[in-house]
């Protein structure tokens, strides 16, 4: 920052900007309101003509201005520390701490420092705490580990937890499942793999579609009112890993997040369908037991055929009864290939 003093033109364009990042450099007066604001004040700008410059409070308060009682003028410097501090706070905690809690810190009352964090960083003390631990969930699930190793280093107190405050926020929610991915921006790309071409397509929460053999126009079809996007650079890095999990599967995939829906029985057979390690199998009358329903093998059955989302949630691990391959969307020759990788523990 140079030592120059801002010129006046310089500081009126501080102020239509509410710029934080003069708080502290000057005051605007007001001399028909006789009060004085930092430059960020959120109340309706003055008429240019009514302002005066000011370099401290005391300047202010020397030709006769007030401080104004929404911005607190002379608070800038105990205003950022307090924010500060609120921040390495929330960054420190396990859960996050409660506004009333943060106030008390800072010595203000919760709505006036609600406020003046949300000035601060945009976000209210809550929102700002949700924001990092997603961010922290994010980031750790793009490195090795399961979906549930990162939750909790991320700070979560259960993995429940997680799926309740991200849901609806992120990705697909119910209601777009239904109508055909209405409002859901889909990445998607075709890409050559040792199965053959391989359609993956993903929205921000997670892949929701694997397939072989297909390309734009079947993806379309069975999301004809999502924004179709090919490629993008997050969706790249996803695709990386989704690919590497089909030329090897038995290192695992629980790390790769889904956007899926289906009922809660359909839901139930994809986790237990998840659960199977690499390398085993499981009959139809196995999963509809594991899905909390050991009569419904049929539904079971339907649920296979309804996976969105091939190899990572592994339909191909489901065999007949008595052993016989059974069938397999993609052909079995790619259903073979997948279980002798995973039992060769490639
Ligand atoms: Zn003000």
């Amino acid at each position: 920052m140079t030592e120059r003093p801002l010129t006046d033109d310089e500081a009126w364009a501080a102020v239509l900007r509410r710029d934080r990042a003069f708080d502290g450099q000057f005051v605007t007066g007001v001399l028909s309101t006789g009060i004085y604001c930092r430059p960020s004040c959120a109340a309706r700008h003055p008429r240019r003509e009514n302002v005066r410059f000011f370099a401290t409070p005391a300047e202010a308060e020397a030709a006769s201005l007030r401080p104004c009682k929404r911005c607190s003028p002379k608070d800038v410097a105990r205003d950022e520390r307090a924010v500060l501090a609120a921040i390495a706070a929330i960054k420190a905690a396990e859960e996050p701490p409660a506004l009333a809690e943060l106030a008390e810190a800072a010595g203000y009352s919760p709505t006036h420092f609600q406020r003046v964090f949300t000035r601060h960083t945009g976000l209210s003390p809550a929102a700002y705490a949700r924001a990092l631990r997603e961010e922290r969930a994010r980031a750790a699930l793009s490195d090795e580990g399961t979906v549930t190793d990162a939750i909790y280093a991320a700070g979560y107190s259960a993995p429940s937890r997680f799926y309740d405050e991200t849901k609806g926020r992120l990705g697909m929610t119910a209601s777009a499942w239904a109508n055909g991915g209405k409002g859901a921006t889909i990445h998607w790309a075709v890409v050559d793999t040792t199965l053959g071409r391989m359609l993956v397509a993903a929205t921000d929460k997670g892949v929701c579609r694997l397939s072989f053999d297909e390309g734009e126009e079947a993806l379309r079809a069975r999301f004809p009112k999502a924004d179709l996007v090919e490629g993008g650079e997050e969706f790249a890095a996803l695709l990386g890993q989704v690919v590497a999990s089909v030329e090897a599967p038995a290192n695992g995939f629980a790390h790769i997040p889904l956007d899926v829906k289906g009922t809660a029985f359909q839901e139930a057979c994809w986790k237990a369908l998840r659960e199977i390690p690499a390398g085993e199998t499981r009959t139809y009358a196995q999963i509809a037991a594991a899905a909390g329903n050991p009569k419904a093998v049929r539904a079971a059955g339907s649920a296979n055929a309804r996976n969105n989302v091939a190899v990572l949630i592994p339909c191909h691990r489901v065999i007949r009864t008595g052993g016989d391959l059974g069938g397999y969307a993609y052909g079995l020759d790619i259903k073979r290939e997948l279980l002798r990788r995973e039992e060769a523990g490639d």
